[in-house]
């Protein structure tokens, strides 16, 4: 479905981001991958998918323009990458909101900005942000992720409409708690936010918001991804696709 398109992941080394980057390159795209890591696992995931690999640091918006001018053209872009914080606002670190300012949103428009111009001259583009339920609503003590994924919803929704004439869509996908090293770690400052054990931040916290009281997979959030990419979808833009088990439904 997708042969000869080039996809462009933030953020594919683990997680939600190497799930579409599977999904991509399993229906023939060639991906790039980016994030961090072990570089002997990065060299392996590269094998595996038939991948390249910029190690660009996305909170550095000169390093992001030497990845686009770098990588070339692409035809999809997913501005995946993302950090979480958790801490009551007044103890909230303010290095910690600026580099989730910086990586969870800011790095979209810039790789955005440099991947439209190829796009238009092609008439065809995908440009998907892996958003969260935490664009739609917030949880306490995570100020600046909430912020930054609210921002990731109007910025998809602003472009849309620019491109809504050139081919090409973007969308926001939202999930809600997916088993990731992102949910993992955030669990440790959850337990001191909120005084409790782990057991209990995974219950009441976690799966407390999702009605199906199950975690999501990165796979099913690859599969909507790449639903988005095919040309049944040419006609859904500005779209926030939830998949989060029911939790803003409430
Ligand atoms: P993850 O921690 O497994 O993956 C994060 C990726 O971002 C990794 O590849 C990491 O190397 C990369 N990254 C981190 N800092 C970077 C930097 N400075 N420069 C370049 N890459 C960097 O997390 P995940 O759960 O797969 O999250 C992926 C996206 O999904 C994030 O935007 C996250 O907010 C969003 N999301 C996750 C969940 C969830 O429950 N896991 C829910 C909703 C939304």
């Amino acid at each position: 479905m997708l042969k000869e398109k080039r996809a462009l992941v933030t953020g594919s080394t683990s997680g939600i981001g190497l799930a579409i980057a599977r999904a991509l390159a399993a229906e023939g795209a060639q991906v790039i991958l980016n994030g961090l890591g072990d570089a002997d696992a990065i060299a392996a995931l590269c094998e595996e998918l038939g991948a390249s690999y910029n190690g660009a640091n996305l909170m550095d918006p000169q390093a992001i323009a030497r990845m686009m001018d770098e990588i070339g053209p692409v035809d999809i872009l997913v501005n995946n990458a993302g950090m979480q914080h958790v801490a009551p606002i007044e103890d909230f670190p303010p290095d910690k909101w600026d580099a989730i300012i910086a990586l969870n949103l800011s790095a979209a428009f810039h790789t955005t900005r440099l991947a439209v111009p190829g796009m238009k001259a092609r008439g065809w583009g995908r440009i998907i942000a892996t958003a969260s339920a935490h664009s739609l609503t917030a949880s306490p003590f995570k100020s600046a992720y909430v912020a930054a994924k609210h921002a990731m919803a109007g910025f998809t929704k602003t472009i849309a409409l620019e491109l809504a004439t050139h081919g090409i869509t973007a969308n926001c996908i939202s999930p809600g708690y997916v088993w990731t090293p992102l949910v993992e770690n955030q669990i440790p400052d959850t337990m001191a936010a909120r005084g409790m054990t782990r057991e209990q931040v995974m219950n009441d916290v976690l799966l407390a918001k999702q009605p199906t009281k199950e975690f999501i997979q990165p796979e099913d959030v690859a599969a909507l991804a790449l639903f988005l990419c095919s040309d049944a979808a040419r006609g859904i833009t500005g779209a926030n696709y939830s998949i989060d088990g029911g939790w803003t439904a409430e």
